[in-house]
């Protein structure tokens, strides 16, 4: 499933393909895709609508258009966002394409559809409940140490479930959680208000390191992830614990326990992680 790494690099691949155009055309192929309004509201209010700013918020991909309203967009599990000529042959799971003035689409498929798109100003999606309250930007200069140390010191979760909650910290998921943890030395089945302040630091410090190498690498494709040109990213060379179950720990040599902790299958290292 995408994550911040991944939706980040199709957010900028985005931004320099759609900013200053206008969408002048829009089909739904499949309305079930469509969270907020409904196809023929959308059909009806995104022609004419120009790309002012293409803006990542935790998982998803926020398009401004001139007037107030937003398109948003989450890739789910299985989500793929391109940009084409109109002419190309349209492939299977296309829920939803959008004509721009330059000729080509902006096309939407999903094998799975969990992915999601709306259409509207930030307070009625908001309003709506369709856009939920996220947290704090991992990557950016809002989350200092003092941030984590709240979210783990209130809670008695385990690490694992309070790093997933995308209203404490917004983009990470089940790959980078395992990652951040690896590289802290943290096991994330441990109470998030049992951990040490060196603790806290560490995985502060691991997380914000894990999601930038992530970004650089243009994301991880362990499945059905592609960025906007239907390229893979290259960080799943660098994975440490994910999808390794079983296999040696990479800095110590001993076997990686797999277990399911917050319902999410979790890999990590007895030794390396205390
Ligand atoms: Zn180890």
């Amino acid at each position: 499933m995408p994550e911040l790494p991944e939706v980040e690099t199709v957010t900028r691949d985005l931004r320099g393909e759609l900013v200053g155009r206008r969408f002048i055309s829009a089909w739904v192929n499949e309305p079930g895709v469509l969270r907020f309004p409904g196809a023929d509201a959308f059909i009806g209010a995104l022609p004419g609508r120009s790309v002012t700013t293409v803006e990542r918020r935790g998982k998803y991909i926020v398009c401004r258009l001139d007037g107030d309203e937003e398109l948003v967009i989450h890739l789910g599990m299985t989500g793929h966002l391109r940009v084409m000529g109109g002419g190309v042959e349209v492939v299977k799971h296309t829920h939803l394409r959008a004509g721009l003035d330059d000729g080509r689409e902006l096309r939407f498929d999903d094998a799975r559809r969990f992915g999601r798109v709306m259409l509207g100003s930030r307070s009625v999606l908001e309003e709506r409940r369709v856009l939920p309250a996220l947290g704090v930007e991992p990557l950016s200069d809002d989350f200092a140490p003092e941030i984590l140390d709240r979210l783990m010191r209130r809670t008695t979760r385990t690490v694992k479930a309070a790093l997933l909650d995308q209203s404490g910290i917004a983009g990470l998921g089940n790959i980078y959680v395992d990652e951040a943890c690896h590289l802290a030395g943290i096991r994330p089945t441990r109470r998030a208000n049992r951990l040490t302040r060196r603790e806290r630091l560490a995985l502060h410090a691991a997380i914000r390191s894990v999601l930038a190498k992530a970004v650089a690498n243009r994301g991880t494709t362990v499945d059905d992830y592609r960025d906007l040109w239907d390229a893979r990213g290259s960080h799943q060379e660098e994975l440490q614990v994910y999808g390794r179950g079983g296999e040696p720990c990479l800095r110590c040599g001993a076997v990686l326990r797999r277990r399911v902790v917050a319902g999410r299958t979790t890999v990590y290292c007895a030794s390396c992680q205390r």
